[in-house]
């Protein structure tokens, strides 16, 4: 089969591989109907050292099972199937409290043996807790929106989620990448009637707003925070939504955010050390909270809005490409001329 790999920052090759096959018992083999570029993707895209073996890349996708194991039940070949972007029982003590990204026996794709999904195929590891069954048809016009429940749109909703966001919560999304997009819809499904978007590409906080954003605030760093801070009557955000991950953009949500308000990050942190004394998060008592999705929790509770057509996440995806131009993808998604790259392998 033909899959991604990335030898290091900004050289990505699509190769010829074996095809995967069954491991344990527990695994499935997908065939990949639908694939993306993810805005996470980009950081080794800047940042990974140059090496003579490729890393495999992709993490979100859907597809049709080609293969199961003996101990997969409740599945059968043929199945239109959706994965989150890390796989897991879904049974362990972490699974049932819903922290699946920490499950015992779970682990992220393209990591360890585990193929990427940006590829024509991938073994499914601990399948049975990993899959949920689509009730489409691989031509359903349903499925962008479908495989952003791989990933943004959990992740802006986990995101969401960790601030508590309600009907009485004045909310600030950092970020127009797909994941805050996600974030803004989600807000807006959680009730906020005060959502703004931190951004500056107009095209895509356009879309913001039609996902729910009241306000669009273009300007960044300190300009940004006083902005912000002049919208809600100098008090600032009961709950901002991070959804970008550098160090300004912490800085800008520690700027905005009112005491006894709450921080949540989605985007992967390019830091270790950060603000968190009596003049940053300690002395108006800010909540920190956020991390990588357990978006296996949250897709029996998205899906119904998505197959009714309540909501149209895959609006995100603004340009489709076949396999063979997955660089071209990444250089869309990295010049920023595609929000985020659809891939029909
Ligand atoms: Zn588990």
């Amino acid at each position: 089969m033909r899959a991604t790999f990335m030898y290091g920052a900004g050289d990505v090759r699509v190769e010829t591989v074996p095809d995967p096959g069954l491991q344990q018992p527990t695994d499935a083999v997908v065939r990949i109907v639908r694939s993306c570029v993810c805005g996470s993707d980009l950081h080794p895209y800047h940042s990974l050292p140059a090496s003579e073996q490729g890393t495999p890349m992709g993490h979100e996708f859907l597809g049709v099972i080609e293969d199961l194991g003996q101990e997969v039940t409740g599945f059968k070949r043929g199945d239109l199937v959706v994965a989150p972007f890390a796989y897991s029982d879904n049974t362990c003590v972490f699974c049932r409290e819903g922290l699946h990204t920490s499950c015992l026996n779970g682990g992220f794709w393209a990591v360890g043996g585990v193929g990427g999904a940006q590829a024509e195929a991938i073994r499914v590891p601990q399948a049975q807790g990993t899959l949920v069954k689509l009730p489409v048809d691989e031509d359903s016009e349903l499925l962008p929106s479908l495989l952003t429940l791989a990933d943004v749109y959990g992740t802006g909703y986990h995101a969401a989620k960790q601030a508590d966001v309600n009907a009485r919560t004045t909310v600030a999304v950092i970020g127009d990448g797909a994941v805050g997009l996600m974030a803004v819809l989600s807000a807006r499904r959680l009730g906020a009637e005060r959502i703004i978007l931190m951004g500056r590409h107009e095209d895509r906080t356009k879309l913001g707003v039609d996902f729910g954003a009241t306000d669009v605030v273009p300007e960044r760093g300190s300009e940004g925070v006083e902005r912000v801070r002049e919208l809600t009557g100098g008090e600032g955000v009961h709950a901002v939504l991070e959804a970008v991950g550098y160090m300004n953009s912490y800085e800008t949500a520690v700027g905005v955010v009112r005491p006894g308000g709450v921080i949540s990050r989605v985007g992967v942190p390019q830091y270790e050390d950060a603000p968190i004394g009596f003049g940053s998060l300690f002395g108006p008592n800010i909540t920190l909270t956020g991390g990588p999705a357990p978006v296996r929790a949250y897709i029996e509770e998205l899906l119904p809005d998505v197959l009714e057509g309540r909501v149209e996440p895959g609006r995100v995806f603004d340009r489709t490409i076949g396999l063979e131009r997955v660089p071209d993808g990444y250089r869309a998604m990295d010049g920023r001329t595609a929000l985020k790259v659809l891939i029909q392998p």
